[in-house]
């Protein structure tokens, strides 16, 4: 195959999730560019086209990196699962089908930090030329594009009792929360089409597969990029016990994520020197940003007992309901194995004196046991979970060894930060004033955890480091930035090489307010730009 030292593609893309499909997808648009897209993980997996893989495949190897982070006193000492899609479609492919663009302060915030062309007008046009929007182009909304987005069809006098309440304990309804107003209590919007998961693959990929330009290898791990002197060549990959050369005639795109991205480049000698001198890896490129800026949502529930059992999946995600499902899904595309990981959401203020929402919650029509495996409760309830948008504290993800597949050394360093404690709080104090309220009378059973003897902010606090995992959204491990304090700049560049960039969910600068997958992609789309010369 494309072993030798001839360059037969001009762009090299590691990693073929969110951003790295995107962007593969959109480079050989142009007929002329080749490029060669690696995929450590298989080119498929069956379970992913149903929403209902979210929880299948959340701890499956056969689809899923399952890393897990180290313990950490903040949470209890506890290694928290830390799930990644390891198949082609990367997250996309497993995770909870939520869409989220997130707020404009977000990217304005960006920009601020000295990000050129990622303010909110830069980026709204390339989320609105993502989408196909089902609910039209009204508030900016895109149509027409690669990545379906549907609301959740899911009818429940849960769903309307959760509303009344919500508005009853002052908080609004909008119609459409990726508009530039966020804040309300909301159906969900979805990658979802026809009943089916939109991921990266399904959106951006199938439709390129045909083209000569595009080679797509799965099950290649790669294992180093390439430096001569400062400038990326290529990368070493491992395919069937083999590993092969690949050149590139421009450039090297990491595309791996958050997790993997950072550790791909420790392990090419690029990062802080310490830590790579310290695993016997020769420094061939001081940057000490390298694994730094890691932030994640930190996500805590609560569960409530039904006093109406059909309202609840519980009784209906196992045995005979299960197979009862099964026949909806298969005839009607509907119920249980047609939900993303929650079919309503709210992004609200803890503060009256806040600008924007700072927390966003997500309600699921089951009470849910372990939230690792995803397994059901035995009693009809649902469940309700929080965390605050954008978080504080800062973590690290590092390479622990020189073995490429060692799993790199997780450090959320979650609640670190005392706004961070307080949004958690007042945020999860929030779910309960919401449930709480008069319009869930008639349906509100029993809180089973954390149940009423946890009731001071303190006890609240000390459930939440108990119980609290991660929300799935790691970024910021190769922040974007134009100081010491970042590893690429606002073009993607890693600072001080030519020839490499990245493009992923680690090169967010800051959290971006909500799930991470829709400004994951937007980031594979912009640096599409960025390599076609359409700034
Ligand atoms: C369980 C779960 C649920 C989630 N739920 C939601 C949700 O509901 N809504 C939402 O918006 N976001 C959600 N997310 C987050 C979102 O999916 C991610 O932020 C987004 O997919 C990240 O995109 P990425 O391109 O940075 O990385 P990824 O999509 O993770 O892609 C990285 C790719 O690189 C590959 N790779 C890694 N190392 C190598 C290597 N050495 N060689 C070759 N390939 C490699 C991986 O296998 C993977 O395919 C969820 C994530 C998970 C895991």
């Amino acid at each position: 195959m494309m072993s030798g030292n001839e360059a037969q593609f001009d762009y090299i893309v590691v990693g073929a999730g969110s951003a790295g499909a995107a962007l593969a997808a959109r480079l050989t648009e142009d007929a002329n560019t080749r490029v060669l897209l690696l995929e450590a993980g298989k080119a498929s997996h069956p379970y992913t086209r149903f929403p209902i893989s979210f929880g299948l495949l959340i701890d499956n190897p056969a689809a899923n990196w399952r890393y897990a982070s180290e313990p950490e006193p903040g949470t209890k000492n506890r290694e928290i699962p830390v799930p990644r899609g390891k198949v082609l479609g990367g997250s996309s492919a497993i995770n909870g089908l939520v869409y989220v663009r997130g707020q404009p302060l977000d990217f304005n915030t960006w920009a601020q930090m000295g990000n050129r062309g990622w303010s909110w007008d830069d980026v709204q046009p390339t989320f609105q030329r993502m989408e196909n929007y089902q609910g039209g182009p009204a508030g900016g909304r895109g149509v027409g594009g690669p990545l379906t987005v549907s609301e959740v069809p899911d009818q429940n006098p849960l769903y309307d009792a959760w509303f009344a309440a919500a508005k009853a304990a002052g908080f609004k309804h909008n119609p459409d929360y990726n508009t530039e107003d966020q804040e309300g209590v909301v159906k969900t919007q979805t990658t979802i089409r026809n009943g089916v998961r939109q991921s990266t693959v399904v959106a951006y990929l199938k439709p390129a597969m045909g083209r000569p330009n595009l080679h797509i290898v799965t099950e290649a791990a790669t294992r180093k990029v390439l430096l001569e002197g400062k400038r990326c060549v290529g990368v070493v990959y491992e395919r069937g016990g083999q590993s092969i050369t690949a050149r590139a005639g421009k450039e090297v795109i990491l595309s791996a994520g958050a997790v993997a991205t950072p550790q791909l480049l420790e392990l090419s000698g690029v990062g802080n020197p310490e830590i790579l001198q310290r695993h016997g890896i020769e420094v061939l490129h001081d940057l000490p940003a390298v694994g730094e800026n890691f932030r994640d949502h930190i996500n805590a529930a609560a569960n409530w007992k039904l006093t109406d059992p059909s309202m609840s999946y519980n009784p209906r995600g196992r045995g005979l309901g299960l197979i009862g499902e099964a026949f909806r899904y298969a005839f009607a595309r509907g119920g249980f194995f047609s939900l993303p990981s929650a079919p309503l959401l709210a992004f609200l203020r803890t503060r009256p004196e806040l600008e924007t929402p700072d927390v966003q919650m997500h309600l699921v029509p089951y009470a849910i046991k372990n939230r690792k495996k995803r397994l059901l409760h035995d009693f009809a309830g649902f469940a309700i979970s929080v965390y605050q948008l954008r978080p504080e504290s800062l973590g690290s993800i590092h390479i622990r060894s020189a073995d490429p597949n060692a799993q790199p050394a997780i450090r959320f360093n979650f609640l670190h930060d005392p706004i961070d404690q307080a949004a958690m709080v007042e945020g999860f104090k929030m779910i309960r004033r919401i449930v709480n309220a008069a319009p869930m009378d008639h349906i509100r059973g029993e809180e089973y955890a954390p149940g009423p003897a946890v009731a001071t902010d303190a006890q609240i606090l000390d459930y939440i480091r108990g119980v609290a995992e991660t929300a799935y959204h790691p970024i910021g491990t190769c922040r974007m930035g134009p100081g010491p304090n970042a590893v690429v700049d606002d073009r993607l560049r890693v600072h001080g090489i030519t020839g490499l960039r990245i493009a992923d969910a680690s090169i967010f600068p800051t959290m971006p307010s909500g799930n991470t997958n829709a400004p994951s992609i937007m980031v594979g789309e912009k640096a599409s730009d960025f390599l076609r010369g359409r700034l």
